[in-house]
């Protein structure tokens, strides 16, 4: 169901007015886990001011380390609610676990699956049963292939609106903390007709990265981005390093917003 045989026309994910896939360059933009209100609402203002269409925030973080912050959980999808009514942008949020998605669904406009999870086969049969669209995450270690299939999960169990994610897998490079394979883009472009973002934070796991593969996203041909933004990165209590500062990601869109006028 997801590949170019199936249906020879781009899908367009559709969230409220946002299109993602419909030729236009979508910013999802907030930071890594949403750690409380005044912080939350603070990334909500400078995406929606920057010009990002869609508010990204965790509120199940799935950490390496069981010692390290876990999330807000409930309270976090409420904030991520609250932020919503404010700003009017629409949000993305991961699930974790299949018991989880009905509550996630409750609060959130596209259910993220995480690069961890992108084989969970229960967690994406229990998606694929939503009608909320889906950002799926390519995992560090899974091919493009295998990706497909794990979309094919989700179409199959009657969700067709999902959006790709290339965040960047594991290779023997230790300069990033993941290598981007820009070249994915290109390669689903031909093998499906779902939309494809890039994530350059997670890509690189440094902010001075972001801004130059955001450009490569945009010049490859993909269909958005998600990038990392904190109100104060260095308090950020996950993913600081890669996160971008106010500035920069004002820096960064108004870089976009020329490159989209020159292409
Ligand atoms: C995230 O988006 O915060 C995240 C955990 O990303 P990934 O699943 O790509 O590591
Ligand atoms: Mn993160």
């Amino acid at each position: 169901l997801t590949s170019r045989e199936a249906k020879a026309e781009d899908t367009i994910v559709r969230i409220g007015d946002v299109r993602v896939g419909d030729g236009t360059f979508t910013v999802m933009a907030g930071p890594c886990s949403i750690e409380s209100e005044e912080q939350l609402l603070e990334s909500a203002y400078i995406a929606k001011k920057g010009g990002a269409q869609i508010l990204r925030g965790g509120a199940f973080k799935p950490r390496t380390s069981p010692y390290s912050f876990q999330g807000m959980e409930e309270d976090g999808l409420k904030l991520l609610a609250k932020a919503r009514e404010k700003t009017g942008m629409p949000v993305v949020t991961e699930v974790v676990n299949p018991a989880d998605v009905d509550l996630v669904e409750a609060y959130a406009d596209i259910l993220q699956v995480g690069a961890r999870n992108v084989q969970n086969f229960a967690l994406l049969k229990k998606i694929g049963q939503s009608r909320k669209p889906v950002l799926l995450k390519r995992g560090m270690m899974t091919t493009i292939e295998e990706l497909l299939m794990s979309a094919e999960y989700i179409l199959s169990a009657g969700n067709e609106q999902v959006i790709l994610c290339e965040r960047g897998i594991r290779t023997f490079e230790t300069a990033t903390r993941n290598t981007l394979d820009i070249s994915a883009v290109p390669v689903l472009k031909e093998l499906t007709h779902l939309p494809v973002v890039i994530d350059p934070s997670h890509a690189t796991g440094h902010w001075k990265y972001v801004i130059p593969l955001s450009r490569a996203a945009l010049a490859v041909g993909a269909d958005g981005i998600i990038v990392e933004m904190h109100p104060q990165p260095e308090k950020a209590f996950c993913d600081g390093a890669q996160s971008l500062k106010p500035e920069t990601f004002y820096e960064l869109m108004e870089e976009l917003k020329r490159m989209e006028y020159l292409l």
